[in-house]
């Protein structure tokens, strides 16, 4: 990314979104809104002295909101460009009670309330649409606890905490009690493969746990053993399954072809057991774990409907961007 932000031919638009689009392949004209930053990025060197000025706490989408953030914040340490930026949402500068510690506290003077936000076009001969994907809000799978456990998080909030930079620097604490957990479990295809309503493979999922899982072993020494609970493994990509044989081959790492019925929590502890056909043996067994990682089926990104409408792309129909041809070549859409 920052090498994109040094590129002498790489314009980055940031805080802006296509609102429209005329034309054709090749001669493209985008219609662009970019909201305001609050901050002048020519003026702020991102030292942070408004971050520790400003009163007003909130989640940190970036880590999944497992740390705080300061409505005036950068949003996650490598972000481009480093300029910080205001959530206005969570600010209390607002008409009715006048917060001004950035102001204050800001020497280079970047803080600018009266930013707006700017429309503008674009002329270009082609768009990339990149929006990557949301998770699967677990709660609805009752069976599985989350929202109730504390102890059972998403795959995507278990890489925040293998996160050096993430809220607890790399190290897998429990919220309930800050102890290491003693054996970790990660549960494939929550919501994907017909649980939940979604009938497709997610592609991520077997690679990812299998991931976390490595790191898991190589941020705790200590932790005992790591357990992966699967419907079949799938490795999509180059080099990808030799990935997940090293990682299946590892001598903490240990696999169970087989879904949970239910997770249980003590509510003393808050350990979770976790009821599970072996499909392999055919035997129900039941595994404790310490924490449970939910592998969640990947959905369409928020708004993708909306941009589909705005690019003139046809959508399939679980939501995502449609392909012009299902076999070949894979990156057109329909448009
Ligand atoms: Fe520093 Fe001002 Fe930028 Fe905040 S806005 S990081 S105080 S230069
Ligand atoms: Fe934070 Fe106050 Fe600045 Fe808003 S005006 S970003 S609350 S210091």
């Amino acid at each position: 990314m920052m090498d994109a932000g040094r590129h002498p031919r790489i314009q980055l638009h940031t805080l802006a979104e296509v609102v429209g689009l005329d034309g054709e392949a090749g001669a493209f004209r985008a219609r662009v809104r970019q909201r305001p930053r609050f901050v002048d990025p020519d003026r702020c060197t991102g030292c942070g002295t408004c971050t520790e000025a400003c009163p007003s706490v909130r989640p940190n989408p970036y880590d999944a909101g497992l740390k705080a953030a300061k409505a005036i914040d950068r949003p996650f340490p490598q972000a481009v460009p480093a300029a910080f930026h205001i959530d206005r949402d969570a600010c209390l500068n607002e008409e009715f009670l006048v917060c001004e510690r950035c102001v204050q506290a800001c020497e280079p003077g970047a803080i600018d309330f009266d930013d707006r936000t700017r429309h503008y076009d674009l002329d270009v001969g082609a768009v990339v649409v990149a929006t990557g994907f949301d998770e699967l809000d677990p709660t609805e799978l009752l069976a599985f606890g989350y929202g109730r456990a504390p102890n059972v998080m998403t795959g995507l909030e278990f890489e925040r905490l293998l996160c050096a930079t993430g809220p607890t620097r790399g190290h897998i604490q429990r919220p309930t009690d800050g102890a290491r957990p003693g054996r970790v479990v990660f549960v494939n295809c929550v919501g994907s493969r017909g649980e939940g309503g979604r009938p497709y493979c997610s592609r991520y999922c077997c690679l990812n746990s299998v991931k976390s899982a490595l790191l898991a072993h190589d941020h705790e020494p200590d932790l005992e053993e790591c357990v992966l609970l699967y419907t079949d493994m799938r490795a999509a990509g180059r080099g990808y399954d030799a990935f997940v044989e090293r990682g299946l081959g590892h001598e903490k790492i240990r696999h169970v072809h087989g879904r949970p019925a239910k997770i249980q929590e003590d509510p003393a502890t808050h350990d979770l057991t976790l009821w599970v056909e072996d499909t392999a043996t055919g035997r129900p067994t039941k595994i404790t774990a310490g924490r449970v990682v939910l592998s969640t089926a990947a959905i369409p990104a928020r708004g993708s409907a909306e941009l589909a409408d705005v690019l003139g792309v046809e959508l399939h129909p679980q939501g995502f961007y449609r392909r012009r041809d299902p076999d070949n070549p894979p990156a057109e859409l329909s448009r």
